[in-house]
């Protein structure tokens, strides 16, 4: 077995432990594998281990590898910062997009997603432990942005995500995933039929399962060091 299906096999053993010790079904946990700078022959190997799902921050990086293994079915998408000029490739090229923080963002996935696709699915970045460096929108902002995105016919409102402070405070960053677990409740509680809790990394995945995520995105854990 090559070095990038043991991680995969490692990384779902993590997930699967997680799900056990929390008492969660791992069916409800999906994995996205987070490409970032990391060859287009290694997301070739992994989607032939069976992993579908693919991350990237970097648009024109993005589109390149698209390209390039276009003859795959890989279900994309964006997790990175995202510039306003850029949302016509977003709304062109993604499946998802989980970083969106902001109305203006919002509505313009939402007028260039062509009809001829699905709704764009959306989740809204929130910047929970309130870093002034971070992208992500303030809690209190979060319950206006999604009814709002709720409401726009190209896009399809599916959840959170965030990324806690850096630190290695395991406790701090399990208490930032239950503040975010919080919220997600809160907007469920009120009518919203979202499903997607995008949180953990390779280092804090079994802190954001034990807190409810249904999504981690996973880089170096699977495809080890990035060029
Ligand atoms: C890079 C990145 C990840 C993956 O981080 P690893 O520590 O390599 O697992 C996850 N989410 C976002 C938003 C990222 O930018």
């Amino acid at each position: 077995m090559n070095d990038l299906n043991k991680n995969l096999e490692n990384v779902n053993a993590r997930i699967l432990r997680a799900c056990q010790s929390a008492q969660r079904n791992p069916g409800d946990v999906r994995l996205l594998a987070v490409s970032k700078r990391q060859s287009v022959a290694k997301i070739r190997s992994l989607y032939g281990a069976g992993q579908l799902a693919f991350g990237e921050n970097y648009v024109q990086e993005a589109i390149s590898k698209q390209e390039q293994l276009g003859d795959l079915d890989i279900e994309w998408h964006f997790i990175g910062p995202i510039q306003s000029n850029k949302t016509r490739e977003l709304a062109r090229h993604f499946h998802w997009v989980h970083s969106v923080d902001r109305e203006k963002i919002l509505r313009r996935l939402s007028d260039s997603r062509s009809p001829d696709l699905p709704p764009l699915n959306i989740c809204l970045q929130v910047n929970i432990d309130r870093e002034v460096q971070k992208s992500g929108a303030l809690s209190e902002e979060i319950p206006d942005l999604a009814q709002l995105a709720f409401s726009l016919t190209g896009i399809r409102l599916r959840g959170l995500m965030a990324i806690p402070r850096a630190t290695k405070d395991t406790d701090g960053t399990l208490g930032s995933f239950r503040a975010m677990y919080a919220l997600y409740e809160q907007l469920k509680d009120g009518g919203l039929p979202i499903d997607t809790l995008s949180m953990g990394m390779s280092s804090d995945i079994e802190q954001a399962i034990q807190a409810g995520s249904t999504l981690v995105r996973v880089g170096t854990a699977l495809f080890g060091p990035r060029y």
